[in-house]
């Protein structure tokens, strides 16, 4: 017996047709490349989705064509997201940061048709334009009137007079939810990138999940910033979540500095702001040197990278905002956990709940995960016992594109697929998950393992820390030995050997780094997150104290 509900596709469309019927004056805040503030609403929004809709018809776009973005977190780019995806056609959110050899590899293996740029990548788009055949149509995200004569570009196309030209009169065209939506490349840092590609129907199960009130907790009251790019994983699918909830949202564009951030959200009154450690870390120490406090937020999600206790500590006690540490990846749209307390954890003292909100946290409903040992035993969820951490759910990657890398998934004895993360972690009995590490990045010193992420934890709790990597050096009898590389605070000192005894009393000793390097910048990737792969090259002649 069939159930006799309306079988309606789960469509993206819905999203902003929902958000223009219920939620049509709510505003939708951008401060832009040309550094103003600019304001519109979902209603606004939503017109001009369909105008983008319209305008990739008149290209004769086709059904599934990929449509590239370069842009910051705007309300152009929001509107790129319901118009291209709403019309059938697939969002590629390109990272700008990457190397434009990389871009160019990545645009032409997604075979994207047509390209949306901010003017701030316009020399970006000159550089590398002629290497990419494929792409059909370059759209500027600006006025006609802010293009410039010559841009070398054939046939360059102003976003609004594009868009100005079509009308604002659409139908969205229902089809099988499980098309492609959306996709995004894993930053790759080793080999290719590989094409994640997400589906209507995994996009809007994923807002489902993410708006949940242990997960991100998303409503119509609250005024969401997503400092978190629109490039990367679609923004944690904010964007989509947003539109389900109807709250209104605030785009930094490029503007991710300290003071930039907190005026915004000053000045917006945001109620919860989303992004990875080294943006809060700006946003700390502007708000520090200037003795300024929040006056709405409340809380914050900070995934990515492993969030540092000194950080959580700095959001809630001298701030009074409640940080929700989150884990997720490309593969996986991105949510796998949040770390939301239950009662049990709400009751504890101050540091041992401290010790529950470094964790990465539950797995929000639609994520089942488990850990288990080199030989795929399931391992217990005692908060002790680590294994390599595996997931599976309806918002988590089956396969790459065009099959890149061959089947990623491995299977248990009943057949069912789990994606193996590649890290590693715990899972507690109350099912908080901690990653210990990346399983590249794990020390093996001696056959035990040093989690890189509490060496460097302890290291930037120190106050003349400002960001702190921990990477393993080989080492004749113990295989690897751990090193700290520390970036210092401006203004402050630390010695090696002061830094050294700050980790007496905290991990055993012989978790205790062997050596101390000061440098001057620790290399971040295209996400924000420290590269070690480089900065073990950058290191290279570097050999361990007595040997
Ligand atoms: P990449 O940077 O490799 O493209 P993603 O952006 O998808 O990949 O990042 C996924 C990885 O980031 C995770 O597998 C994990 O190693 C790390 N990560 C994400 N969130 C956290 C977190 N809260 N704590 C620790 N590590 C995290």
């Amino acid at each position: 017996m069939l159930g006799q509900m309306q079988s309606q596709p789960l469509l993206i469309s819905n999203l902003i047709v929902h958000a223009d019927r219920h939620h049509h004056s709510t505003e939708i805040v951008s401060r832009r490349v040309e550094g103003d503030i600019h304001r519109t609403t979902w209603g606004q929004v939503a017109a001009r989705a369909r105008r983008v809709a319209n305008a990739l018809d008149s290209l004769h776009l086709s059904f599934g064509d990929r449509v590239g973005t370069l842009a910051w977190n705007g309300y152009r780019h929001l509107e790129l997201y319901f118009g291209v995806s709403g019309s059938g056609r697939v969002l590629h959110t390109l990272n700008p940061r990457l190397h434009p050899e990389q871009l160019v590899w990545i645009v032409n293996h997604a075979d994207d048709r047509a390209l949306c740029f901010d003017m701030s990548f316009l020399p970006l788009v000159q550089a590398v334009h002629a290497k990419c055949p494929g792409v059909k149509h370059w759209i500027a995200l600006c006025d006609a009137d802010k293009l410039p004569a010559d841009t070398g570009i054939p046939g360059l196309l102003s976003y609004e007079a594009w868009i100005g030209g079509a009308t604002d009169t659409y139908t969205w065209p229902e089809f099988d939810e499980n098309c492609a939506s959306s996709m995004c490349y894993t930053s790759g840092t080793t080999g290719n990138p590989k094409g994640a590609v997400y589906s209507h129907r995994s996009t809007l199960l994923h807002a489902y999940g993410a708006a949940l009130p242990d997960a991100l907790g998303c409503s119509a009251r609250d005024a969401i910033l997503p400092v978190v790019p629109m490039f990367h994983v679609n923004a944690w699918g904010l964007p989509y979540s947003a539109a389900a909830v109807g709250c209104k949202l605030v785009f930094p564009g490029p503007a991710l500095d300290g003071k930039s951030v907190y005026e915004l959200i000053e000045g917006e009154q945001v109620t919860m702001a989303a992004g990875v450690p080294t943006v809060w870390q700006m946003l700390l120490g502007h708000m520090q040197q200037n003795g300024v406090k929040f006056s709405t937020l409340k809380r914050t999600v900070i995934g990515g990278s492993a969030c540092p206790p000194a950080m959580i500590a700095a959001f809630n006690d001298q701030y009074g905002v409640e940080v929700l540490h989150a884990w997720g990846m490309t593969e996986m749209s991105p949510l796998g956990t949040v770390c939301t307390l239950k009662n049990a954890q709400v009751a504890l003292p101050a540091d041992e709940k401290m010790k529950v909100r470094l964790k990465q946290g539950r797995s929000v409903f639609g994520v089942d995960m488990k850990i288990v040992n080199e030989l795929g035993e399931e391992q217990p969820w005692d908060g002790k016992a680590y294994g390599d951490l595996l997931v599976r759910g309806p918002w988590i990657i089956a396969s790459y594109f065009k099959g890149e890398g061959g089947d990623p998934l491995q299977y248990d004895a009943a057949g069912r697929g789990w994606f193996p993360t590649g890290d590693v972690a715990t899972i507690d009995a109350d099912g908080f998950m901690q990653i210990t590490d990346r399983s590249k990045d794990v020390i093996k010193s001696g056959g035990e393992w040093i989690s890189s992420i509490d060496v460097e934890n302890i290291a930037m709790a120190h106050p003349a820390v400002a960001m702190a990597a921990c990477i393993g050096m080989k080492h004749p009898k113990w295989d690897e030995r751990p090193i700290v590389v520390v970036v210092k605070k401006p203004g402050t000192e630390v010695t090696r050997d002061e830094l050294l005894a700050f980790y007496e009393g905290k991990i055993a000793k012989w978790q205790v780094p062997d050596d101390v390097v000061f440098v001057d910048a620790i290399p971040l990737g295209a996400t924000g997150k420290m590269q070690k792969m480089t900065l073990r090259q950058q290191l290279a002649g570097y050999k361990l104290p007595g040997l």
